[in-house]
């Protein structure tokens, strides 16, 4: 049985760049814990990633997390909403593990001792108390992504937006981050290729040029998606 969870809404929500509509007139509430969007690429994925997320703002209509209008109330968005990019050199701004993970605590209005002591708490949480002073550049890439969701969840969210979160990384390294991402009383959207770890996902959103093409429970739905897809003709790739 499915908890309840913040509900995401998107009402009537359009993203524009230049002359090209690449989110059109989408209206969508996300209650799910676990939903997954799937599309190819420039169906819009990323785009609705980072609006959920309050990284950008539409050109028409609304977006709220748990209530929080994200686009117009930074500060709150920052404590509701957390996303973890494709490549965790995008999202890491400090050379030391726990300069990285206070940071985000101090965006909070937390105090420099308050957030050290907050980065350290997370580190043990994950048994990685030994990472404090370690160059992030020093760490691998697996390691790097775990940074990133230490440095997210440091600033407890209630809902994650995951990019592509693993891409290029390997199977025991995705194993593990889904893990722990997985034991997390939060909701989870995620973006992702990987069609056997969205088939676990409560609802799956299939974007196509910018508008729903289907969304439902995650079997219905990918398996029209890879019935589709098997229909594109190599022409038709993005290359
Ligand atoms: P997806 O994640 O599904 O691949 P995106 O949301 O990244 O799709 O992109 C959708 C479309 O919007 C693509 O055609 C992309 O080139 C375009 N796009 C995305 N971000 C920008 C931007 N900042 N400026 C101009 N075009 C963009």
């Amino acid at each position: 049985m499915e908890t309840a969870t913040d509900p995401v809404c998107l009402e009537g929500v359009s993203v524009r760049f230049g002359s090209r509509e690449v989110l059109r007139d989408l209206t969508l509430t996300l209650q799910s814990r676990r939903v997954g969007i799937v599309g190819r690429n420039g169906s819009g994925k990323t785009t609705l990633a980072r609006l959920i997320a309050g990284l950008i703002a539409p050109d028409a209509g609304r977006v709220t997390v748990a209530g929080v209008d994200v686009c117009t109330d930074r500060r709150a968005a920052i404590r509701t909403v957390g996303i973890l990019f494709q490549n965790p050199d995008h999202q890491i701004i400090f050379p030391t593990v726990e300069e990285e993970l206070a940071f985000g605590l101090r965006q909070l209005g937390r105090s420099k001792a308050e957030a050290r002591e907050g980065a350290r708490a997370m580190l043990a949480r994950f048994g990685r108390d030994d990472w404090a002073e370690r160059a992030v550049d020093g760490l691998s890439q697996g390691q790097r992504h775990l940074v990133c969701l230490m440095a997210v969840l440091a600033m407890e969210p209630r809902v994650i937006v995951l990019d592509e979160p693993f891409a290029g990384l390997d199977i025991p390294t995705i194993r593990a981050l889904r893990r722990y991402l997985e034991a997390l009383p939060v909701t989870l959207i995620q973006v992702s290729h990987d069609i056997a770890a969205l088939g676990e996902y409560n609802r799956v959103i299939w974007l196509e040029g910018g508008k729903v093409a289907a969304d439902g429970p995650a079997d219905e739905t990918l398996a029209r998606y890879l019935a589709a897809m098997e229909e594109v003709d190599d022409a038709d790739a993005d290359l």
